[in-house]
């Protein structure tokens, strides 16, 4: 069952010249409503006056602000999060393809890449999935029960791997960076196998019962968001 949609301010830098406005407006909306549409109404209200901001810039995932591609805006990205200086994981946002809103903070930003534009890094997975998935956990999924169910589905899934080889995956992390992750995965939105092991496609979700419980209870059956996101060549796991 499908709930309405929530109201979301969707603000995109006026400096990016390879895709239309229109273009970026009708895909985040439609990613929107796909990845909220099975979201509770007193769930999806939480979400209400977040604002998404999708920026010109292309960080490199070296983490190195001086190798960035030199069209990156970097003072209007510093000048917009000059309140702000680092993520919740501690990572500075200049350093960031994206970031995931908060309650305090009902703020997420995205490279234009949500799109995969096949010239960026990175072009194999969806950065705005990963994001928005962040978000919705951040602002949607309080409360102890849920608490309890994705820190259980986290223990399961770090069981998996040994320290070293949790430490070595991104989605091993934390319970979020699991999240964000299988969502990812759950929309068909990646085609990496290597930040996600053991969580790259529905099928491997599968063999973590309670994880896929979660992602169902949570966004409705596996959907790909594939057809959305043209560009993202050879990405369509689902
Ligand atoms: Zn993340």
């Amino acid at each position: 069952m499908t709930t309405p949609p929530v109201a979301i301010h969707v603000e995109i830098s006026t400096k990016i010249p390879e895709v239309s406005t229109e273009r970026i407006r009708a895909v985040v909306t439609q990613l929107v409503r796909i990845m909220t549409g099975a979201l509770p109404l007193e769930r999806k209200a939480r979400l209400a006056g977040l604002r998404i901001r999708i920026l010109h810039c292309d960080p490199h995932p070296t983490n190195d602000p001086n190798r960035w591609p030199p069209e990156f805006d970097h003072a209007t990205f510093t000048r917009e999060f000059s309140h702000l200086d680092y993520t919740a994981d501690g990572r500075h946002y200049n350093t960031v393809a994206g970031f995931a809103g908060t309650l305090e903070v009902p703020m997420m930003a995205c490279s234009k890449d949500l799109i995969c534009d096949e010239t960026d890094w990175p072009v194999d997975e969806s950065i705005f999935v990963h994001e928005f998935a962040h978000t919705i956990m951040n602002m949607a999924m309080g409360g102890p029960a849920f608490h309890g169910r994705i820190h259980n589905a986290y223990a399961a899934y770090a069981a998996l791997f040994t320290t070293k080889a949790c430490r070595a995956t991104y989605a091993c992390a934390n319970v979020d960076e699991m999240w964000s992750e299988a969502s990812q995965a759950w929309f068909g939105a990646t085609a990496r196998a290597d930040v996600n092991r053991k969580i790259a496609t529905v099928s491997e979700i599968a063999k973590l019962p309670g994880l896929y419980a979660i992602l169902e209870d949570t966004y409705g059956p596996p959907t790909s968001v594939c057809h959305l996101l043209e560009g993202c060549r050879g990405m369509c796991s689902l």
